[in-house]
């Protein structure tokens, strides 16, 4: 699909069938890079899901930029999926030098804002995850470790950027094109992905994502039936007539379809799962339900998104009364067949 050219770094893919720049910005967990977009018109430049704002980030755009002879005071948007570092991360730094507006859904927004909005140190969600994972069981071991490891994203999210909303009733103009935006949640709240119904192409963010199931999580104070959302919008997206998609992370891919046929079967069958351990044990609180499902030998960045997964199907076996909250001895959450 279109020629690569592979400088130093970042590699750089011109997707000329769709008009598309794709530039893989790395990551240091397991994901190794995220997907960005370049799309060009007369008005300017579009940078979709620019990455997170590091050291090498700075250094790859600086590259990238200088690669596709592009200016950066040519960018006129920046376009975010949703609010993960991944994607957000350096898009205020874009808009500080380029003066471009950046858009992204007002639930995603409000969502950056619950996770690294203004709020004293040791505040905010610092104290409530720890306190939300403890009532669901998780020891001391971990809890200790998550204020420093929430922390450490906020040098990658910063300067926040002002932000201008888009919604669902509101088609966007990227590389000349009119693009449909699709709100779905789950993965993370008021997601975005753009469908140009024309050409058949949707940029998909982390909603759909080929050989990864999207890290699906039960946060306090956010959405709290996170699985049934992000199935629901699965369905959704499903329905489109998509010839190609262009995710987050990997590969593009044109089995969009049976993908999500993939994933919702995915989750079918971890909720059976679950229902099952439940039925054997009798009462699991959500740590004891997180290591069943994935160990213990994570580091605390895998164990936060495990921990949240493994409550997401917790919390939609509640929806489905497949399953019922009750309290341990100890005076923490469990949850048993209903
Ligand atoms: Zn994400
Ligand atoms: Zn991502």
């Amino acid at each position: 699909m279109g020629q690569e050219t592979i400088g130093h770094m970042p590699a750089i893919s011109h997707l000329n069938e769709d008009q598309l720049i794709q530039v893989k910005i790395t990551l240091d967990s397991p994901l190794r890079w995220v997907n960005s977009y370049i799309l060009q018109d007369e008005q300017g430049i579009t940078l979709i899901d620019p990455g997170p704002r590091t050291m090498s980030s700075e250094q790859e755009w600086a590259q990238a930029l200088a690669a596709l002879q592009l200016n950066v005071e040519d960018i006129t948007s920046v376009v975010l999926t949703h609010h993960h570092p991944d994607h957000y991360g350096i898009a205020g730094w874009f808009q500080e030098q380029s003066g471009a507006k950046v858009w992204m859904s007002e639930r995603a927004h409000q969502e950056a804002q619950l996770m690294w909005g203004e709020k004293p140190h040791d505040a905010g969600m610092n104290k409530q995850l720890p306190a939300f994972f403890a009532a669901h069981g998780m020891p001391e071991f971990w809890l200790s470790q998550i204020p420093e490891h929430l922390d450490s994203f906020i040098q990658q999210v910063s300067p926040q950027p002002k932000v201008t909303y888009i919604n669902e009733e509101t088609h966007i103009s990227m590389g000349g094109r009119l693009w449909v935006p699709v709100q779905t949640a789950g993965h993370a709240p008021g997601h975005i992905s753009f469908y140009h119904p024309d050409s058949g192409v949707i940029l998909c963010g982390d909603a759909v994502l080929p050989q990864i199931s999207p890290n699906i999580s039960l946060v306090p104070d956010s959405d709290a039936e996170p699985l049934h959302l992000f199935l629901e919008g699965l369905r959704r997206l499903q329905e489109l007539n998509v010839r190609t998609a262009y995710p987050g992370h990997r590969h593009p891919f044109t089995h969009f379809r049976e993908r999500i046929e993939a994933l919702l079967l995915h989750h079918e069958e971890r909720l059976t799962n679950i229902a099952g351990m439940l039925s054997a044990a009798g009462c699991l609180t959500g740590f004891e339900v997180c290591v069943a499902l994935f160990g213990d030998k994570l580091g605390i960045h895998q164990m936060r998104f495990a921990m949240c997964e493994a409550l997401a199907h917790l919390a939609e076996l509640v929806r489905q009364n497949r399953a019922e909250l009750s309290e341990t001895e100890a005076g923490m959450f469990c949850f048993k067949p209903a």
